[in-house]
Formats: structure tokens, C-alpha cells, sequence
């Protein structure tokens, strides 16, 4: 009884204040099933399940690949590929971030460091990462064990990482910058957006998120955000990533506007390093030829300015 009573009162404190909730056998099972995740996780760190996608990144102005972003995914034995939306919250709660970021920031470096000198790999980082103090010293052990350029690595925060122990976390990234290593902004747009975070870190980077582009062409308002983003970091010497790029009119748009990268389904979706390894390979001299087809085809179809 006094389990259950805590299970209904775990269930209350995750609502928020001054609320109640009964016990219900459904509480039962869930706790089941994430203490079920967890062990199946902790295993997946363990066992070789985890695999990186890698999604190509455009330069907008001449259509090359540049580099691409590591996105994790868990290959379960029963359940496929899982998504990281699926299994990376509860990676934060558990501590868990802490083998798994590691194992990613080593797999990354690993693999860019057998493609061309010039392909570059952007990491996302989650806020728990920032709670660790030893997180400098393990990017910095990844690039050593594998050889890779420190200007070959991005990491990529979200505006979260930046909401706690501002200071710490300020000289943590100062430490990583000064090593060589890039810092970008990702989802750019959503959230507390402070624009005040740009004014305290150079960012190497801002990815505008892609719920503004997905917008275009028929919503204004979408359209000017995206246009004073890409502008504003223009002047503070920040270059543009738009993501989630799906048409060939928001490719239009977006390289219209100047922005410096594109990232998007239109592009490539995430590949495993195999396909990413054919794209760098024989889709290289396409690519351009695709942008200025759409740049100067497609302009008209733009939203007005
Ligand atoms: P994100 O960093 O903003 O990554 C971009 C997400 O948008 C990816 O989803 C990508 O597949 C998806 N995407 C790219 N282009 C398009 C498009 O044109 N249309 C649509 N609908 N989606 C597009 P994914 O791989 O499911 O990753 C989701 C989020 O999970 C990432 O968002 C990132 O926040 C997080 N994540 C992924 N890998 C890692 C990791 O290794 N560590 C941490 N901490 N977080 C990760
Ligand atoms: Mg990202
Ligand atoms: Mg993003």
C-alpha cells in the first residue's frame, strides 16, 4: 500500500503543485516499462545497439556538402530503430546521458575522422552533459583518440544548457571554443530564445528551428522571423543554418535570404555513415547545380519581402 501511495505521489509531483492523484494500476505499469527502457538502455550503451545517422549539410551558397549532423539512434533487437525522442529524456532522468554522450562524441570523431579533411560533424549535447564537470576533458579525449581536427567538430546546445549554472557552463564552452571547437545554437526561435545568450557566447552558429520553415511560403510572419534571424546574426558575424528544409520553394527561400547552411529532408534525410560515406562520394558535383537551378528558377515563388 505504502508503494502504491507513492507511486500516486510520485504521479502529483510530476503535475506541479497543489494537486492529488489516486493510485491506479496503470502507474504500475508504466514504472514497469521505463525500469524495463532503462535496463534495455543501459545495455544498448553496453552491447553495441546504439548507431549514428549522419544528415548531410549544405553550403546554401554553391550547393556543397560540408559536413553533417550525428543523430543518435537505438537499433532494439525487437522493437527496430527507435527514435532518440523515444529514449533520450529518459536517458537525462537516469544519468544515463553521461555513457551514452560519450559513446556519441567518440563514435562521431571516429568515423569524421575517416572522411575528407574538409567534412566537418556537428554533435548535439543535452543540458545534463553541462552538470558535468569532466565534460571539456571528454571532448577533448575524443578528438585526441581519434585524430580529428578540433575545427572539425561542432557541438550543438540548445538554449536549455544555458538556463542553470550559466557561469560554469559559459567557461566550459569558452574552454572548448579556445580549443578550436565550434558552438552552435540549435532550434533557434523556440523557447525563452534570450537574446541576450547571443551577446554572452560568440556562437559559432545559429540553426534556425525548423517549425519557422515548414511555414513557407504561405505564412508571413514565418517568413520576416526567418529573415530578421538570418540577418541579426549576419551583423553579429554568426553564420545561418536553416533546418527541416522540405521543398524545393523553402530551399528557394532560404538561399534567397542568404543564409549559409541548409539541413532537411529536401537535401537527404539521416544516413547510416555507409550511404553519408556515397553521398560525399558521388553526389558531391550534383549538388550545386541543384541550388542554382532553384535559386534562380524558383525566386518568384517566394513569399514578398
Ligand atoms: P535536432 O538536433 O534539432 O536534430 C534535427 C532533427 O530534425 C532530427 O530528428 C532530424 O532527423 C530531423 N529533421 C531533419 N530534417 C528534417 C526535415 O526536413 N523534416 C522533418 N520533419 N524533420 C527533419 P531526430 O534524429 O529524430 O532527432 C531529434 C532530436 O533528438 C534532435 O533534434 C536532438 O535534439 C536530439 N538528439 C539526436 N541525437 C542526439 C544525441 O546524440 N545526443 C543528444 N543529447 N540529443 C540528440
Ligand atoms: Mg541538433
Ligand atoms: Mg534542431
Amino acid at each position: 500500500m505504502l508503494r502504491n501511495a507513492d507511486l500516486a505521489l510520485y504521479a502529483a509531483k510530476a503535475e506541479g503543485r497543489a494537486t492529488s492523484r489516486r493510485y491506479d494500476p496503470r502507474l504500475d505499469e508504466e514504472t514497469q516499462e521505463r525500469r524495463r527502457l532503462e535496463i534495455g538502455l543501459r545495455h544498448a550503451i553496453d552491447g553495441g545497439e546504439l548507431e549514428l545517422h549522419y544528415q548531410p549539410l549544405m553550403n546554401a551558397k554553391n550547393g556543397e556538402i560540408t559536413g553533417a549532423e550525428a543523430l543518435v539512434r537505438w537499433n532494439h533487437p525487437e522493437r527496430g530503430l527507435i527514435p532518440p525522442i523515444d529514449f533520450i529524456g529518459l536517458a537525462e532522468e537516469t544519468g544515463l546521458i553521461l555513457p551514452l554522450g560519450d559513446w556519441v562524441l567518440r563514435t562521431a570523431c571516429a568515423q569524421a575522422a575517416t572522411w575528407p579533411a574538409h567534412i566537418t560533424v556537428a554533435v548535439n549535447l543535452s543540458p545534463a552533459q553541462f552538470r558535468d564537470p569532466t565534460l571539456a576533458s571528454v571532448v577533448m579525449s575524443a578528438l585526441s583518440s581519434s585524430g580529428l581536427a578540433p575545427n572539425r567538430l561542432e557541438l550543438e546546445i540548445t538554449e536549455g544548457v544555458l538556463l542553470n549554472d550559466e557561469a560554469r557552463t559559459l567557461a566550459t564552452l569558452a574552454c572548448l571554443k579556445e580549443a578550436g571547437v565550434r558552438i552552435s545554437m540549435d532550434d533557434f526561435g523556440t523557447g525563452y530564445s534570450s537574446l541576450s545568450y547571443l551577446r554572452k557566447f560568440p556562437f559559432d552558429k545559429i540553426k534556425i528551428d525548423q517549425s519557422f520553415v515548414r511555414q513557407i511560403p504561405e505564412d508571413s510572419e514565418s517568413a520576416a522571423i526567418i529573415r530578421a534571424i538570418i540577418t541579426m546574426s549576419s551583423c553579429l558575424g554568426i553564420a545561418t543554418t536553416v533546418e527541416g528544409v522540405e521543398t524545393g520553394e523553402q530551399l528557394a527561400f532560404s538561399v534567397a535570404e542568404g543564409c549559409d547552411t541548409i539541413q532537411g529532408y529536401h537535401i537527404s534525410r539521416p544516413l547510416n555513415e555507409a550511404a553519408f560515406q556515397r553521398v560525399l562520394e558521388v553526389t558531391q558535383p550534383i549538388m550545386p547545380t541543384t541550388v542554382r537551378r532553384y535559386n534562380h528558377e524558383l525566386k518568384d515563388a517566394l513569399p514578398a519581402a
